[in-house]
Parts: structure tokens; C-alpha cells; sequence
């Protein structure tokens, strides 16, 4: 019955036929499901909204499917869709192992790479909105999906999509996302609309959630990282962003000088090649004001699209020109600088100025990554074999300067975070390898069970560029003139910054090596029940973590005032003895499992000198300036268990019949790295550079701690208070204390001394409280840092300089010119006035949660010896 069949396919077919537009159309546009336009003025769409829409997209369409990738630091769940042709889709797995295969080139045949280049499909990673006020690009990811899997794009949307997979966040910091929207919403209509929140938009790290990138402080990283460099190996990855209003309309790569030095001359060309591609869609269909080759350099780790240079991954960025949230704003012409109202080779098509709303953004958004999509599919069998070939040429080829290895030596001051470390690289792909024997390279002697990170494995420009220490390049304004700054840190050396000795290695050497699956961390085993105290090392910072959390038992501890030699254990100042109790054997059986916490056993502690330590009340002030190093320093204390209370403004102010007595109620108050007039006026100086772009916050966030916080704080030190103030903050003591120091550098030009966050050394003397544990040369982190004088005191002032740069050979990794500025000065002082002390730590102790080297310097604030 031929001719039956043939009837019956007809009428499939016109049925088809007629079904096909309703089907088409069955995709919600994401403006009938808000009810406004994507972009509209004064309109955003928050994260739960957009959860729901990209739900309802994949309910709706076989071509787009959501996937829960990890949640964010307040527990909201984070997305990612993945968009491919409707074939692709049922096959994801099988290109995500392609892609596995082509990463390492040891198992891969040439040949056979070229093979499962053409099979493949090359994936592409989009990123949204890390910063949350950024926000266009939220609102532009659904727009984005909807003209994807309806085919409304500049494209063959089923021929493009049939060789691209296509992975959107459309947030990568959802908290912000929701905290922003709520802020906007609240706000509109008001003199504060558009305007700033008085607190981070995320959690712990407000703007430096873009810095964390090698340390996966975050849960919002891990998230994305794993997605990057484990689940999803994406050949290409855009992270979307905006900056000020008033100059390009667009940034996109090409990046500035300097490039860094280990990333691969082939990924730098695939960058250009995307940028130039956008820039020319962009111009194609008359967008104005875009640039590339200015502001942002190719020199950093920290960022989201620069780790994945590093990783052989094709990063780009892009930065918008800022509305205000979602409120338009006017640009006079004569508002736009010089260099961005004149044509120039990167960028001839100048934008004259007018409204700027929104809307724009998500327009100029939407091209850009709609071309960058057009860029994989017109590449994919290069870009494909490129990613196969640069992890060849990682493996395989040793340029004129490359190490051989770094070895890690089992042998640390602190095991337990040198272990920490090697988590950390290893979540970032680094491939590590444990000795099993002792062996020797570059003519020194490592013992069996250190750890060795070889130069020759796929991710190595990545390993190297975290390894090693970074040689910024002196880059001036003119031959001799001021300095040009770097984007962000020149320098960043990892184990530096957490203070684990790892050694660099130039010359090929033999052992027997076991590659790590995961970091062997040792299980310690817990005190006998019969001895009499147990001892904690103060070398460790894991001691300390120890410590605060035995405080919440009934505990009795001492640290000792010098070193302890006792049973075969040598251990230094400033250890910890804890008596031994049934309730303390409990508690710390839990504390070695969680910190792999070595602990030694004593007898008698009756001949150590020591003295008794007490539980400390620790209070942190937090600004309404969203203060990041606040933020941080929040991090470093719960992530150690540190117990605190966060004070504003208001705890500063007494009452009509009182005076607020800060003593009554804390031990220990911690004032992160502020402008002093934050602090007590909340805003900058009138002559401050930030004083133009400063906007008013609702009156109950306006002010500071006011003159009747200043002698309040002053009240607490005299009554046998610790105050700490770290990096800027210590101008506050300078300007309102008659504290025996003094900020060196305060008015010193450029053209003398310039130190863009670097790694500087310094000795310490860590036989006094704030050194205990520290080793007696450090690494420590500079960053728009203070540089101290200190003088013979008078009256009831003492100080004690606890840290100091030494007489030469300051810098360790970065950029610093004119040392002469800063030799044999101090950098952290203990100043001891009446009952109280002030410790002054004038550099960047806890930096972004990363440099746990001199973690210790705070923590011995926290646990000051008092008194009373
Ligand atoms: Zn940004």
C-alpha cells in the first residue's frame, strides 16, 4: 500500500506544517514574561525572576537545558544554560569528552587529534554580571537564549549552533544580583536612585569577588572554575562587565601592554582574532564608541577571563559604558575626555555624547556575544586543534627560561597550610606529583613526601605564572618619567603569599614520583588522655584556628615566652599550652580532623615561662562604604572560627546621659584598611580624589564614628583596650593619636617611590607578642601600604617595632622602585599607651583572604596578652 503511506506522510507533513509556527512561537520572549522590555528605563528583571524565565525556556525548547553548577555564598542555587542544535543536545556528554581528550596531548595522537577536531563541537563559556551593579548583561543573557533557540540572530542559528555549545550564567554573583535589584527598586524615584548600596555586593568581597580567581576563596568561583577547568573545558570564555560612563562605550580586546609573560603567543592571536571580530560586527551595524588596547592590561591571574588565558582558554572581556543601574544619564560632549572624543587606530568611531540608557547596553551586548558566537562556529576545527596544540606545546616545549619543576618540600613551618596551598592548585588543574624517596635537585636535598609541580603538564603557564615570583616591567610615561601603574597586582607568587617555601627548579632530575589524586592529608593522631597539657605550635596557623574554637569550652590556656625544648619537640615563642582535660581531648579530637593539626604532649609546663590567656571580646567596625578589606578580614575570621561582633557607627555614640564605654563590651576592636576620613566622617576629604565621585547614601548610613567615636577609641586604649589598624586605617592613629610613629611615604611623589601591589620582605622579630610564630624573614603584601617612623616616646607611650623592611633587595615579586624610601623602616609597630596598645599593621596582612604568611600578625592582636 504504497500509495497509503505516501498519503499518510503528506498529511504528517502539512501537519507539520501547520503545527511549525505554533511551535516556533511556544518560546516565551522574556519581554511577555516580565511584562516590560528587556532594558527598558528604570526596569531589571532580578535573579529570581531570571531563574524562572531560563526554567520556563527549558521546559519550553529541547535546545536549552538549566543545570544547577553550585550555589553562592548566601545559599542561593547558581545556573548555567547550556544552548546547542537540538542533536548536539542528546549528545553533550560525547563533546565534553572530545574535549577532555584533546586537553591532554600525552594520550593523543596528532592524527587523532585532527580527527575528533572536526568531530567536535567547540564550546563557549559566557559569564554575567560578576560585578553586581554591572548588571546589563543579566538582563541581556535571556534575551540572548530566547533569540538563540528561536533563530532570531544575525545567523544561521541551526547551522551555528550545530558546531557551538554555548554554556550562560547569567550571574555569576546572584546575591549582588538580588541585593542590587532590591536596592534599585527601593530606591527608585528618589534623590538615592541609582545610586550606591552602603554594603558589598557580595558577601565577603564586594568587588574583589573579580580577584579571587586562583584562591577560590568563594563558592561563586569554585562554581565557575569547576565548570571551566573540570566539567566543561570551554575553548573560548567571555566574562561581561561595565565601566565608568564617560569615555569608550565599549572596551573590548585587544588588551594594553604588558602581557604576561607565560601565556601562549597562538591564545593572544585567538583573543584578537574575537575582539577584532566584535568590534567589526559592532561597526557593521553602526555601534559607536567601541575600543580595545586601552585600560585593560594582559598582565594579571586574579580576574575571571585572565585565569583562563592561563589555562589555554581564549579569555575576553568585556566592559560596557555605565548608566546609572537602570536610570538613563545625559553626557554633555564636553564631558567625554580628549583621548575619547578624538579618532584614533583602535578606535575610529567616536561617540559624541547624548543619552545613554540601559537598553543600550543589552543592544551592544547582545552583538558582541552573538559575534563572538559566529567567531567559534567560523573557527571551530582551530580553535578546536589550537586548544590541543597549546596543551602540546605546554607539555612538551621548554622555552629559554622556564624552570623544570618547583619542589614543595614535606618539611614547612606550616604543614597544614602548605597543604592548603596544594589544594588550592589543584582545584585550579595543576597536576602535583609526591616523591616517595629523598632525592636531590639543583644540588639541595629534599626529603621523601615532598611534593613537585613539574613545568611540563597542561595547565603550566598557569602553574609557572602562580609559582613563580613576577618581574613587572618598568614601563614609564616617557624614557625617565612616572611610572605607569598596573592594572591590578604586579605581583602575586602563591606560596609567598601563604607562606609555604617552595623552591624553583632548573634542572632535570630523577625520583620516583606519584602523581596526587587529592592532597594526602595526614590524620594526627589525638593527645593520650594521661598527659598533662597539650602543646600547639605557633608556627601554624591552624593552631590558632585550634584556640579560638577551644575558648567556647571550659579551658584553661598559656603561651609560652620563649622556646620549648622539651620530650624531642622543639617548639617556638608564643605557643600554645592547653591543659588536658576529658572536654578538651573531645573538642580537639574534632579540631586535629578538621585543621590535620599536629599536637605534642607535656607533662609539667611548670618550668616554661609563660603567661595565662584569656578569652578575648573581638569586635570588627564596618563602614557603610563597603569596605572590602572589611569584608575580607570578616572572611580570614570565620574561616578560622574566630568569634566577633560587627560594630557601626551608631556603637561609637553614647547617650544624652552616658558616654559610651567601648571597654565595658570588648577586648579587641579591628579597623580594617579605611581612608581615616571614612572612618570618622564617612566621606572622603573634599581634596581627596574620590571626593567627585562619592554619592550620598540615605541619611541612617551618612556620618561616621565622629569625634565621639575618636575618644571613645581613645578611652578603650587607656583603660587596657587593643586597637588594630591595619594598612590605611593606621592614618587614623597618626592623625588623632600622639602615637609615637608616623606614615613615611604620606606625601612622597611617585617619581621616589612607587609600590603597585607587590610582595616585599621583611624581618620580624618573633620573640615579641604580634611576631609570635612568624618566621624571622617574611614575605609580606604591599598595596597602597603605609611605611613607618617610629621615635623615642615620651610621656605614657612605648612602642616596639615588631617588622621592618630590610636594608636592601626589598622586593621579592612585583614592582617597586626607590627602596632607598623604605629601608630599615617599619612595617608593623605594637604601641603600648597607658593600660592599652595600638598595633599598627602597616601592610596588607590578610590581603583578600590569600596571604595567610602573615595571617599571623592579626591573630596575635587578637590574642594579645592583657594585664588586667
Ligand atoms: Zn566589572
Amino acid at each position: 500500500m504504497r500509495g497509503g503511506k505516501k498519503l499518510r506522510r503528506a498529511f504528517s507533513s502539512f501537519l507539520l506544517l501547520f503545527l511549525l509556527p505554533c511551535l516556533l512561537g511556544a518560546q516565551t520572549s522574556p519581554d511577555d514574561f516580565l511584562g516590560f522590555k528587556v532594558g527598558a528605563d528604570r526596569k531589571l528583571a532580578d535573579y529570581d525572576q531570571i531563574m524562572d524565565y531560563f526554567e520556563k525556556l527549558d521546559q519550553e525548547s529541547p535546545q536549552i537545558k538549566v543545570l544547577n553548577i553550585g550555589h553562592s555564598t548566601l545559599k542561593k542555587p547558581m545556573i548555567m544554560a547550556v544552548i546547542s542544535s537540538e542533536k548536539n543536545m542528546l549528545e553533550l556528554d560525547k563533546y565534553r569528552e572530545i574535549v577532555k581528550k584533546l586537553r591532554d596531548p600525552r594520550t593523543l595522537p596528532l592524527e587523532d587529534a585532527k580527527k575528533l577536531a572536526k568531530e567536535g563541537k567547540v564550546i563557549l563559556l559566557i559569564t554575567c554580571n560578576i560585578h553586581a551593579t554591572e548588571i546589563a548583561s543579566t538582563q541581556m543573557a535571556m534575551e540572548l537564549a530566547h533569540k538563540l533557540i528561536t533563530g532570531k540572530t544575525p545567523f544561521d542559528a541551526d547551522t551555528v549552533l550545530d558546531e557551538v555549545i554555548v554554556l550562560l550564567v547569567p550571574t555569576t554573583n546572584p546575591d549582588g544580583q538580588m541585593m542590587v535589584t532590591d536596592w534599585y527598586r527601593k530606591y527608585v524615584g528618589t534623590k538615592y536612585e541609582g545610586g550606591r548600596m552602603p554594603w558589598l555586593y557580595q558577601h565577603y568581597s564586594g568587588h574583589d569577588n573579580n580577584r579571587d580567581w586562583f584562591m577560590f576563596n568563594l563558592p561563586e568561583t569554585r562554581a565557575v572554575t569547576k565548570v571551566l577547568y573540570h566539567d566543561w573545558l570551554p575553548q573560548i570564555h567571555i566574562d561581561e562587565h561595565q565601566m565608568g560612563s564617560t569615555r569608550a562605550r565599549l572596551f573590548i580586546p585587544p588588551f594594553m601592554d604588558p602581557p604576561i609573560p607565560n601565556v601562549q603567543p597562538l591564545l593572544w592571536r585567538s583573543v584578537n582574532l574575537c575582539g577584532v571580530n566584535m568590534a567589526y560586527d559592532l561597526e557593521k551595524q553602526g555601534f559607536k564608541g567601541v575600543v580595545h588596547g586601552r585600560s585593560y592590561t594582559g598582565w594579571w591571574i586574579g580576574a575571571c577571563d585572565d585565569t583562563s588565558w592561563l589555562h589555554n582558554v581564549v579569555g575576553l572581556l568585556s566592559e560596557m559604558a555605565s548608566v546609572k543601574v537602570a536610570t538613563p544619564i545625559y553626557i554633555e560632549s564636553s564631558e567625554i575626555p580628549q583621548s575619547y572624543y578624538d579618532k584614533r587606530m583602535q578606535f575610529p568611531n567616536p561617540w559624541p555624547g547624548g543619552w545613554w540608557r540601559l537598553r543600550d547596553l543589552v543592544d551592544y551586548e547582545l552583538v558582541l556575544s552573538l559575534s563572538l558566537i559566529k567567531t567559534a562556529y567560523l573557527h571551530k576545527k582551530d580553535f578546536l586543534l589550537n586548544f590541543y596544540k597549546m596543551y602540546k606545546n605546554s607539555i612538551e616545549k621548554r622555552e629559554k627560561g622556564d624552570p623544570y619543576a618547583f619542589v614543595i618540600s614535606s618539611k614547612q613551618r606550616d604543614y597544614p597550610t602548605s597543604l592548603r596551598m596544594l589544594d588550592i592548585l589543584m582545584f585550579g588543574g595543576v597536576e602535583i606529583h609526591q616523591a616517595k624517596e629523598d632525592f636531590i635537585a639543583d644540588r639541595k636535598l629534599y626529603p621523601s613526601g615532598s611534593f613537585v609541580v613539574k613545568a611540563s603538564q597542561p595547565y603550566k603557564p598557569y602553574a609557572v605564572a602562580l609559582l613563580e615570583k613576577q618581574k613587572y616591567p618598568d614601563l614609564r610615561q616617557y624614557p625617565g618619567g612616572p611610572p605607569i601603574p598596573p592594572y591590578d597586582n604586579a605581583g602575586w607568587t602563591l606560596p609567598l603569599q601563604m607562606g609555604v617555601s617552595c623552591d624553583r627548579i632548573e634542572n632535570p632530575f630523577e625520583t620516583k614520583l606519584t602523581k596526587l589524586e587529592k592532597v594526602p592529608y595526614p590524620s594526627p593522631s589525638a593527645p593520650e588522655a594521661t598527659s598533662g597539657y597539650i602543646c600547639l605550635d605557633s608556627r601554624i596557623n591552624a593552631s590558632y584556628a585550634a584556640v579560638f574554637s577551644l575558648f567556647k569550652s571550659n579551658v584553661e590556656i598559656y603561651r609560652s615566652k620563649e622556646k620549648i625544648k622539651i620530650k624531642g619537640f622543639k617548639l617556638k615563642p608564643g605557643s600554645f599550652l592547653v591543659k588536658n582535660t576529658l572536654q578538651i581531648q573531645k573538642a580537639l579530637a574534632a579540631l586535629i580532623e578538621k585543621w590535620h593539626l599536629p599536637v605534642h604532649e607535656l607533662d609539667d609546663i611548670t618550668d616554661i615561662p609563660k603567661y595565662p590567656l584569656k578569652k578575648k571580646r573581638i569586635a570588627l567596625y564596618q563602614s557603610w562604604r563597603s569596605n572590602m578589606d572589611e569584608g575580607w578580614t570578616r572572611y580570614v575570621f570565620d574561616d578560622l572560627g574566630v568569634p566577633y561582633t560587627t560594630l557601626h557607627n551608631k556603637d561609637f555614640k553614647g547617650t544624652k546621659k552616658k558616654k559610651v564605654n567601648l571597654k565595658e563590651k570588648y577586648d579587641v576592636i579591628v579597623f580594617a584598611d579605611e581612608d581615616p576620613e571614612i572612618i570618622k566622617l564617612g566621606k572622603p576629604s573634599p581634596t581627596s580624589r574620590w571626593a567627585r565621585r562619592f554619592t550620598p547614601l540615605p541619611p541612617e548610613y551618612e556620618g561616621g564614628i565622629g569625634k565621639e567615636g575618636i575618644e571613645a577609641l581613645k578611652a578603650f586604649v587607656e583603660q587596657g583596650g587593643i586597637l588594630v589598624t591595619l594598612n590605611s586605617a593606621c592614618n587614623l592613629i597618626f592623625k588623632e593619636f600622639k602615637v609615637p610613629a608616623r606614615n613615611a611615604i604620606e606625601r612622597v611623589d611617585r617619581s621616589k617611590f612607587f609600590c603597585p601591589t607587590s610582595i616585599l620582605k621583611i624581618n620580624v622579630d618573633n620573640k615579641t607578642p604580634i611576631g609570635y610564630g612568624m618566621p624571622t624573614e617574611a614575605a609580606a603584601m604591599f598595596s597602597r601600604s603605609l611605611v613607618m617612623e617610629t621615635w623615642i616616646p615620651s610621656g605614657e607611650w612605648d612602642r616596639k617595632v615588631v617588622a621592618s623592611f630590610p636594608e636592601e633587595d626589598i622586593l621579592v615579586s612585583g614592582w617597586l622602585l626607590g627602596e632607598n624610601m623604605i629601608a630599615r623602616k617599619a612595617a608593623v609597630v605594637d604601641t603600648k599607651y597607658k593600660e592599652g596598645h595600638i598595633i599598627l599593621i602597616g601592610i596588607r596582612c590578610q590581603h583578600r583572604a590569600q596571604s595567610h604568611g602573615t595571617y599571623k600578625f592579626l591573630l596575635n592582636a587578637l590574642l594579645y596578652p592583657q594585664v588586667d
